[in-house]
């Protein structure tokens, strides 16, 4: 897939809609449109980067903003007492469906554990 075709290069150009929480020069971060909890939130790098599997040493500051991002958005968003989770699926035993990294925040509810 070449980075035009990808759904969440569309969305981090604005090209394709989505409901936006946080954006800044590398990131964009905005609600899942299927949420698998009451707060589902993708935490998403502009550049495409296609999954943790190809991330290298150069993108360590953006995987440490990421992660960053997400505990300030549980806590903007209020689920940061309660707690939360934060997944990244990669490939197909991960679960990946979107071949952009992206980082989930999950929230606003009891957890399982193990996931399916
Ligand atoms: P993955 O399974 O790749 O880890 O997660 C992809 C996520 O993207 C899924 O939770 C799915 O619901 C979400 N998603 C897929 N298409 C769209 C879309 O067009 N807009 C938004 N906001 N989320 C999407
Ligand atoms: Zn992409």
């Amino acid at each position: 897939m070449s980075v035009t075709d990808c759904l969440f290069c569309s969305i981090a150009s604005g090209e394709i809609p989505a409901d936006v929480v946080h954006e800044s020069e590398r990131l964009i971060a905005f609600r899942d449109i299927s949420p698998q909890a009451p707060l589902h939130v993708l935490i998403v790098p502009k550049q495409h980067i296609a999954s943790l599997d190809a991330a290298r040493a150069p993108h360590q500051s953006l995987l440490g903003d990421m992660v960053l991002l997400a505990a300030d958005l549980a806590r903007t968003e209020s689920i940061a007492g309660h707690g939360y989770r934060t997944v990244i699926n990669t490939g197909v035993d991960g679960g990946q469906a979107v071949s952009h990294l992206h980082l989930h925040l999950l929230g606003g509810r009891q957890m399982e554990w193990p996931p399916g």
